[in-house]
């Protein structure tokens, strides 16, 4: 059966990725040497493809790790000796918390529950070395506006800033030059298959990196960010990366710029404000986030009358994704990515 993917990730693949698996294969990329010219090529499609996707400045680096989860550690072990600061309200920025704590790092918190929006003012140590913000907390659906971030960016310039972004790039149009460490993984609204991770990161973030490193902190070996940024400067990657999500990555990031970055933007609020008119004004599903800080890629679902939809939908063809962290037997979630069209979102809410 022919299913489409709601869920948040894997999700749905975007239509061309099957045929550029296809084209892989023909052109050779799953056999050819990592340290050879053509893959130098795929490297840097996919690198100059997203800095002009997303705008990022020319002396920010893009390195290429295998998850988003990588992604995380790979921040906190580069950038904190001791002190990070995390703001969360959902599993995957409660994840990045405890990672630090794993680490021996120091972490403070600003804690919110399950879903909820975070205070105005947040008192945080001006010893503090990295903030981190979970933008988009799929746990729930919740979204953290640009702007709030940019306010605790300014307020503690000491500190380095870091944004996970996994479930919100490329639509959430970020001012890279504010922030040191902003990353993702490919599965989610790229329509990618899984495995692997993208970290931009400013020179300032190298910089520390590199003063952790010379008071013998560990910061990691073959993934550590003076390292990965070695090889991206040479188009490459310590290790044999995963080619083939490089090479998907660059063809895809190639239909986004095709597209337009402001379309994709433009249709993404579309589709999201199809979803929550749609379920503001049913009975038996409301929306979990208030209307403030909604997210427009993660729509979170309450279901009073339980979880029967997902079969009954599953049926028709159509696969949701179930609730995730500490409401999850009470909740569904439906996202909306690039590689689900408006005609796809109101087939599937025709038959809700
Ligand atoms: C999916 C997700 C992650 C984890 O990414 P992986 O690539 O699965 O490791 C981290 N943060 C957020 C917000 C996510 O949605």
């Amino acid at each position: 059966m022919k299913y489409t993917f709601f869920t948040p990730g894997p999700s749905q693949l975007f239509k061309t990725v099957p045929y550029y698996i296809k084209t892989a294969v023909t052109e050779n990329i799953l056999s050819i040497s990592h340290r050879s010219d053509t893959f130098k090529e795929i490297f840097k499609t996919a690198t100059n493809n997203l800095r002009m996707l997303l705008s990022i400045p020319d002396d920010y680096y893009v390195v290429f790790v295998s998850s988003g989860t990588e992604a995380m550690e790979r921040v906190i072990e580069n950038t904190v000796e001791k002190r990070c600061f995390h703001f969360f309200n959902g599993s995957f920025g409660q994840r990045w918390y405890e990672i630090a704590v794993e680490l021996g790092k120091a972490p403070k918190k600003c804690e919110m529950k399950f879903g909820e929006e975070f205070p105005l003012h947040v008192s945080i140590p001006k010893t503090n070395e990295l903030i981190c913000f979970t933008q988009n907390e799929t746990s729930n659906g919740s979204a953290v506006d640009l702007e709030y971030i940019y306010n605790i960016a300014k307020d503690n310039s000491q500190a380095l800033i870091a944004v996970d972004i996994v479930s919100s790039a490329p639509y959430v149009d970020i001012d890279y030059t504010k922030l040191d460490c902003v990353f993702f993984s490919v599965q989610k609204l790229f329509g990618l298959p899984a495995g692997l991770g993208v970290i931009i990161l400013s020179p300032k973030a190298l910089e520390k990196a590199k003063l952790l490193q010379r008071k013998k902190i560990n910061i990691g070996t073959y993934h550590s960010f003076p390292v990965l940024v070695e090889y991206a400067l040479k188009n490459q990657t310590p290790e044999t990366p995963n080619v083939m999500g490089i090479y998907l990555l660059g063809k895809i990031l190639g239909d986004f710029l095709k597209i337009g970055i402001t379309k994709i933007r433009q249709e993404t609020k579309e589709k999201a404000s199809l979803l929550y008119r749609f379920f503001d004004n049913t009975q038996e599903y409301t929306p979990f986030i208030s209307k403030a800080n909604r997210s427009q890629t993660v729509v979170t679902l309450n279901v009073g009358t339980g979880k029967k939809i997902l079969t009954k939908l599953k049926a028709k063809g159509f696969i949701l994704g179930n609730g995730y962290g500490p409401l999850k037997e009470h909740q569904i979630r439906i996202t909306n990515f690039p590689s689900t069209s408006k005609e796809d979102i109101e087939k599937l809410l025709a038959n809700f």
